[in-house]
């Protein structure tokens, strides 16, 4: 008798297309979706994330059985769980008999070794629900001196078709982003998002997870992200009628009490697989030809996904495991009790992170020039702060959260993913949104106790990384504006900077 194989389908590989589906035998073999501790605990997830993945799953399985596959399926609860995948393949491969498991390859080093090291015969497929492989980025950064992504991005222009016209990028140009980047609007009245109220399967999931993870940042209730296919086109749909035409417009806009704007809020569903890249480009394309969506927005939303997004998960397998402990500019303060919710007077942080806490969300902008820029100003250790963002985002999966965090956001990896860092002082956060009013600090004051953070910090970044960045021909004029300053007044500045940053150390309300 044909030993029946494992087919392990992991939390975000909810795609039936997906490479260990198309190679597995519906008639003999066994697809294994389990949820397991060591899952739901290697950092503290947002309730909201854990629910999304859990209910996903679930939904997932059960159209798989429909479909007349054989799924052994464990809950986080039973009591045979074992608590680790790697436990569930192999009580599993004695339960059926099985020698041979077949996966597509996970989206992180930890579950890559943890799979090479079971005692079985482990297959792993790549995953080609991207629209590039590791091998091809591997062969594009071969001997080029800088990895910027805008070479990358028109190589895959070309290779897609998507916005070409023959040889030519549509319109004569490769990227519009000259017209995009307002601010928002002083009314702004985005569109309403589709939400989703809890089924059956999504509400035991919800008492699941208020039950186990009632002690993790963040807001469960309410719960309304798409959890299936058909869910999670409906906010396709939406997208591209209501919001894409003013995409690229407000794409770095922040508006207090309004966390999605006129953004797609796809990514956790692109994430586990229940949306395709190729598929929600293409939807954009269309929208373009069809005239109900300008250029600059389609193609500012097309570079995300076949730009951005591939381009770091090119770079996560390029580096290799070790890129998470990267720490290029020796950074190593805590993260401070109000990046998981404690007081600050920051509004700008207090708004991002509170969004943050209640709704798992924050848009690219509020990522990296709020969040983001506080702590690499502030010199915050970076592998706190990769934890953090895996922890908080429901879209967060490492292969694309950590050159996010390390590489663009923290600049840990020495410039590998930004040519520059990315930091700012108050003024381009005052300029993109409305949080300066109303905040206890004054945007428009440099140094003395109202001070906002970010300019003080921001020339303290600038002075204490002279050495690396003043000969870098983006930064030089920096350097150049900052020495034609008074000596006395850049001692003030970085006097009160030192006293900020001593308060903060100290435990204070800063
Ligand atoms: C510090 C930091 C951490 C981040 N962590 C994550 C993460 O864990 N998971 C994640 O999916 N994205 C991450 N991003 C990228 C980006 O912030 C999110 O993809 C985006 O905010 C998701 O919301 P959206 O779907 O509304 O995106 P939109 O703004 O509407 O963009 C459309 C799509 O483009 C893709 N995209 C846009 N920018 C990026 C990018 N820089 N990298 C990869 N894909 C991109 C996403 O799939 C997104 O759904 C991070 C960015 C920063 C600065
Ligand atoms: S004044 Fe400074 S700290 Fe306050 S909201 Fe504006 S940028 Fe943030």
């Amino acid at each position: 008798m044909v030993k029946s194989r494992l087919i392990l389908v992991l939390g975000d590989q909810l795609s039936t297309g997906i490479s260990s589906l198309r190679m597995a035998d519906k008639e003999r073999d066994v697809v294994i979706m389990a949820e397991v501790l060591a899952e739901a605990t290697y950092v503290p997830h947002h309730p909201q994330k854990i629910a999304l993945v859990l209910a996903a799953m679930r939904k997932f399985a059960l159209s798989l059985r429909e479909d007349g596959w054989t799924v052994a399926y464990s809950k986080l609860d039973d009591e045979a769980n074992t608590g680790s995948i790697p436990g569930e393949l192999v009580r599993h491969a004695s339960e059926f008999g099985a020698d041979e498991v077949i996966a597509t390859i996970p989206g992180e080093w930890r579950l890559i070794a943890a799979l090479n090291e079971l005692p079985l015969v482990v297959r792993q497929l790549p995953d080609d629900r991207f629209v590039t492989s590791p091998i091809e980025f591997a062969d594009w950064a071969e001997g080029r001196k800088e990895l910027r992504m805008e070479w990358f991005y028109r190589q895959v222009r070309r290779k897609t078709g998507l916005l070409m016209e023959g040889d030519a990028p549509a319109g004569g140009k490769w990227n519009y982003d000259s017209q995009n980047r307002k601010p928002a609007p002083d009314d702004p009245r985005p569109p309403v998002s589709p939400e989703f109220q809890p089924d059956a399967i999504v509400a035991e999931v919800l008492e699941l997870v208020e039950d186990r993870f009632a002690e993790n940042f963040g807001e469960l209730h309410p719960f309304v992200f798409a959890t299936d296919r058909k869910q999670a086109l409906v906010v396709l749909d939406h997208f591209i009628s209501q919001a894409l035409p003013r995409f690229g417009d407000y794409q770095d806009a922040m508006v207090s009490g309004e966390p999605w704007l006129w953004h797609a809020v796809i990514s956790p569903y692109l994430n586990i697989g229940l949306l395709q890249p190729m598929e929600v480009c293409q939807r954009a394309e269309e929208a373009w030809r069809a005239g109900t969506a300008p250029l600059n927005a389609v193609e500012g939303f097309i570079r995300q996904i076949i730009g951005w997004r591939e381009y770091v998960r090119g770079i996560y397998f390029l580096e290799g495991p070790e890129y998470t402990s990267r720490n290029a500019l020796d950074h190593s303060r805590p993260l401070p009790a109000f990046f998981w919710g404690g007081e600050t007077h920051m509004r700008c942080v207090r708004e991002v992170v509170g969004q943050t806490r209640d709704h798992a969300y924050a848009h690219h902008i509020q990522r990296l020039m709020v969040t983001g820029n506080f702590a690499l100003l502030a010199g915050l250790d970076p592998a706190a702060v990769h934890e953090w963002y895996l922890s908080v985002f429901v879209d967060a999966f490492e292969w694309v959260e950590a050159p996010n965090t390390i590489g663009m956001s923290q600049y840990a990896d020495g410039g590998v993913v930004a040519s520059k860092p990315y930091v700012s002082s108050g003024n381009y956060i005052s300029k993109m949104s409305d949080y300066c009013t109303g905040c206890r600090y004054d945007v428009k004051a440099k140094t003395g106790a109202q001070a906002c953070p970010f300019n003080l910090l921001y020339w303290h970044f600038i002075e204490r990384n002279r050495d690396r960045f003043e000969h870098n021909p983006r930064m030089a004029v920096i350097y150049r504006n900052w020495d034609k300053r008074d000596a006395g007044q850049r001692k003030v500045v970085m006097d009160d900077a030192a006293d900020w940053l001593g308060r903060l150390d100290a435990g204070e309300t800063v």
